[in-house]
């Protein structure tokens, strides 16, 4: 695959190749609630993740997968983000996510590093990268796709 890779301000590329080379919660659950995998096949990206819900909410989570920097460390950076969230709350930030890398603005205080990944919204081919994790969190949760 020849996608140019996109240029990000030094600040946030070194902030993605952290999480692409020391991914958080890297691996798997012993016992799962919930599972799901997606792959971006423009790319190569593959994710699997792992989830354990309890009460509604995200008490551990865990994802194994393979592909570009953007795919594994928007995954690595949501993992880190939506442990300990309620469902509810894992959905709000999947809208805020969406709406960084497809409506450009702000980024809402709630995403954290994941704002390092806001230079996506300039790359169209790459967004679907970003975005794999994130559909396969949706997936795996039984989540609707936000209507926006
Ligand atoms: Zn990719």
């Amino acid at each position: 695959m020849s996608i140019a890779e996109p240029q990000f301000e030094e600040l946030f590329r070194e902030v993605i190749l952290d999480h692409y080379r020391r991914p958080r919660n890297a691996g798997e659950l012993a016992a799962p609630t919930h599972q799901a995998e997606g792959v971006n096949p423009v790319c190569g990206d593959e994710v699997t993740l792992h989830l354990e819900v309890v009460d509604d909410e995200v008490t551990d989570v865990a994802f194994s997968g393979q592909g570009c920097s953007i795919s594994q460390s928007s995954t690595s950076m949501m993992t880190a983000q939506i442990r300990g969230m309620k469902i509810d709350q894992v959905n709000e930030l999947i809208g805020h996510f969406e709406a960084q890398l497809m409506h450009g603005g702000d980024p809402h205080p709630a995403l954290g590093d994941l704002e390092s990944l806001q230079g996506v919204a300039k790359f169209p081919v790459r967004i679907k990268c970003a975005l794999l994790g994130w559909k396969v969190l949706r997936e795996g949760l039984g989540l609707q796709e936000n209507d926006t």
